[in-house]
């Protein structure tokens, strides 16, 4: 809040800074074309010698003041990127404690003798290896092994056939992208308590969420109006650097540094992306029941927004071994907050009752909307399978919905 506050005092000045230069830098343009026009009549060569000189120190000044705007517009930019989307009317104000729940689905599992969680499960199943990634990669990272390995494929699997079915085209993206994408998207590359992870020496970044690289799809381009709206269900690394998360939970796999997430994106026109965000909600929902997990679906309070969202909406999934909810997915409407920064617009067809219908004038392009959801961040579901899946004999039963994705197994033993 304090930083948004910095931005809205600092871009007013900036501004008029910047407009100053260039009316400075206007002025003494038409002075140096002035001086050019002049040198194009008949003259004295004393008077040529001096015009001559004029238009070099012009030029000179011309140069520094150029430059000097270049820097403002510049910084200008930077800030601007820093302000945040606005905001729903309906949203609930105030921090996370101000969410509200707008349903609830199941109840928690209720189980008869004690219980593990994911972190003793995965030892006692050989399911991860979190020692010899610490010492390979540092903490927060982890080695999948086993049946662990078939979950996350069948569970990329499994996310992504359920969305197509819904008209989603699948896409596997880039997961190095340019730092200016990654801003046009809302987040930030650099500074204390970036989540990216950045490539020293070069302008790229890892993802943090496939959003970004499909995003950048459509970016500066005019879209047909039949075109839209566009769905994709993406599939990609994600990679986070976790900054700030001290204190939070971090237990096992639930923090990760690097993890694989189908992610849904939407572009669409601006009259339509509220009802695509329902439609989005109702997808993960759908997904989550079909697992038979309990969990609650979130109103997101004005200050858990982030700065692309208008609107977000959380699930939180019981996780009876951590004994906490657990985010599991969170669906946002953009608006037009990353299309402006992308330039992606779409042309409006003039309606048949247009006076201009047929006249070959082209209705003003328009920018669209995008939306994005997690349809299965792998990590946390894994946790959600194993910790309200686990049976009194240690095995673990896995969801009938899951089984055609994970060669029709039916249940996790211990067996070497
Ligand atoms: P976000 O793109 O931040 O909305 O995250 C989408 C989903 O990814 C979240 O709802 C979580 O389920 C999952 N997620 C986010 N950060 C992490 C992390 N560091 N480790 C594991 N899962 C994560």
């Amino acid at each position: 809040m304090i930083a948004f506050r910095h931005v809205q005092m600092l871009i007013p000045n900036l501004k008029l800074i910047a407009i100053h230069r260039l009316q400075e830098v206007e002025s003494l343009r038409a002075e140096r074309n002035a001086v050019a026009n002049k040198m194009k009549g008949k003259i004295e060569p004393s008077e040529r010698q001096r015009l001559i000189e004029e238009g070099k120190n012009l030029k000179e000044g011309l140069v520094t003041l150029e430059e000097d705007l270049l820097k403002l517009t510049d910084e200008l930019q930077q800030e601007a990127q820093c302000l945040p989307n606005m905001t729903h009317p309906d949203v609930p104000i105030g921090g996370e404690e101000s969410s509200t729940v707008r349903k609830l689905v199941g109840s928690p599992h209720e189980f008869s003798f004690p219980i593990k969680d994911h972190v003793q499960l995965g030892k006692d199943l050989d399911l991860f290896d979190f020692d010899a990634a610490a010492e390979v990669s540092g903490s927060k990272f982890y080695y999948l092994k086993n049946e662990a390995v078939l979950l996350e494929m069948g569970l990329i699997n499994w996310a992504v056939s359920e969305v197509m079915k819904k008209g989603f085209t699948p896409l596997t993206t880039p997961e190095i992208v340019r730092s200016s994408v990654v801003e046009k998207c809302g987040f930030q590359p650099r500074g204390a308590n970036t989540q990216v992870y950045s490539i020293e020496g070069s302008d790229r970044c890892l993802i943090g969420t496939a959003e970004i690289p499909v995003g950048g799809i459509h970016m500066d381009s005019i879209l047909s109006e039949s075109s839209l709206p566009l769905k994709y269900v993406a599939v990609s690394h994600c990679f986070r650097t976790e900054a700030g998360a001290a204190g939070s939970a971090t237990r096992g796999l639930y923090r990760v540094h690097q993890f694989s997430k189908v992610e849904m994106f939407i572009v669409c026109k601006p009259g339509e992306s509220d009802s695509f965000l329902e439609e989005l909600i109702k997808i993960e929902e759908d997904l989550f029941s079909s697992l038979g997990l309990h969990f609650k679906t979130l109103d997101m309070a004005t200050e858990d927004l982030g700065a692309p969202a208008y609107r977000k909406f959380d699930v939180e999934a019981w996780m009876p071994g951590l004994g906490w909810y657990g985010e599991i997915s969170s669906a946002s409407n953009c608006t037009d907050y990353q299309s402006r920064r992308l330039g992606i617009r779409y042309r409006p067809e003039l309606s048949s009752s247009s006076p201009k219908k047929g006249t070959g004038n082209l209705s003003p392009p328009q920018f669209v909307h995008t939306l994005n959801a997690t349809a299965c961040a792998v990590p946390r579901m894994i946790i959600c399978l194993l910790e309200n899946y686990q049976q009194e004999d240690g095995s673990v039963v896995i969801p009938e919905s899951l089984r055609p994705f994970v060669g029709g197994r039916e249940v996790i033993t211990y067996k070497y």
